[in-house]
Order: C-alpha cells, then structure tokens, then sequence
C-alpha cells in the first residue's frame, strides 16, 4: 500500500476535531515522502536506539506515540536525520492517541477489566486518563510524590513504566492499519525500566 493511502487511513482513526488547530503539535510527521509500505514498525518513544532497530528490520513506516520533545538538545535532529538515512517515514500520535477510545488509556482500563472508567486527566480538549473501580493505582512513570500521597492514603501504587503502559494504544493504532492488508507490524524493542 502506498504511504499515501496509509496516512489517510491512519487519520481517519481519529474524530477530525482532535486533529485541528494548534495542538497539531501533539502529532504529526517528522519524516515523510511517498514509498510503497511494507513493513509498519512502531515503538512508545522516538529514539536513535528505534531508528536503529528499526533500519535492521527493514520498517518503511516508523509509529510512534511520542515525538522527540524539543528540550533534549539535538535528539530531535538526529533522529531526523537518521530516519533519512535510512529511507523511513516517521509518523507520530500523542494526546489524540491517548484519548482515542481505542488508545493509550482505554484499552489499558479495558484489559485490566475496570468497570465504569470515566475519562480524566485533561489536557485542552483531550481526556489523557480514565478512572474506574480497581483496587491499585497504576500510573507509568515513577515519580517519588505519587509513591508517598499513595502510602499515605493507603492504596496500592503499581508504576508500569511509561513505556510499557503506554505501548498498547501504539499497538492498537498499527493492528487498525494493518488487519485486512499485506502489511507487516513489528514492535521495536525498547529498552525502559
Ligand atoms: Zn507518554
């Protein structure tokens, strides 16, 4: 399939309304020309270490859930580059992706069975986390504060790591561009604690 008609195809997974105005920074596309794609990687993060990997299993189409933030010096660039290098087309889904019924939060909540999730967590017009009955609090990233209101309160903390919490909605985005075509997935391996 073209890259043309997977674009289309991938955008279209999204209410059009969370796709517009300014908070297109949230996605978007860091390398892209049209290619015939065959092979679909994806991973949580953007980094040298995906690229890499990426290149050595032949991805046409990198997916990500997060961009390089602008903060981290020259990464951003690197990346660029490398991507060009290697003839890989980049393309990226944050808040929308966590907001998307299929996405980051949902099918975390739907996969540990908690019942009347609520959207939560909002960030201008996305809902980036869902609330439902669940004994534990799962959050991804470790931050001390958490750990120590948790304690304090008495619930149980489970910190997944945010990658690992996070891969999920990635991986449900590529398996709604993949299923019915010739397309191969294939999940980066990335190193996360
Ligand atoms: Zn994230």
């Amino acid at each position: 399939m073209r890259y043309s008609d997977v674009k289309r195809k991938l955008i279209n997974l999204f209410e059009p309304s969370k796709l517009e105005g300014k908070l297109n920074d949230e996605w978007g596309f860091l390398s892209e020309f049209d290619k015939d794609i065959q092979t679909i990687g994806y991973a949580t993060n953007l980094s040298v270490n995906v690229v890499d990997e990426a290149a050595r299993n032949n991805v046409d189409l990198l997916l990500t859930h997060h961009n390089v933030w602008d903060f981290m010096y020259d990464l951003k660039e690197k990346c660029a580059e490398l991507l060009k290098r290697h003839g890989i087309i980049h393309d990226w889904f944050h808040l929308p992706l966590d907001d998307a019924d299929f996405g980051t939060s949902a099918f975390l909540a739907n996969a540990l069975g908690l019942q009347e999730t609520q959207k939560a967590n909002p960030e201008g017009i996305y809902m980036c986390s869902v609330i439902g009955k669940c004994e534990p609090s799962i959050t991804g990233e470790y931050v001390l504060y958490s750990q120590l209101y948790a304690e304090s309160v008495g619930i149980n903390l489970l910190a997944g790591s945010h990658t690992n919490t996070e891969i999920f909605g990635v991986e449900q985005m590529v398996l709604r561009l993949v299923t019915n075509t010739d397309i191969k997935a294939i999940r980066i391996f990335e190193e996360n604690y």
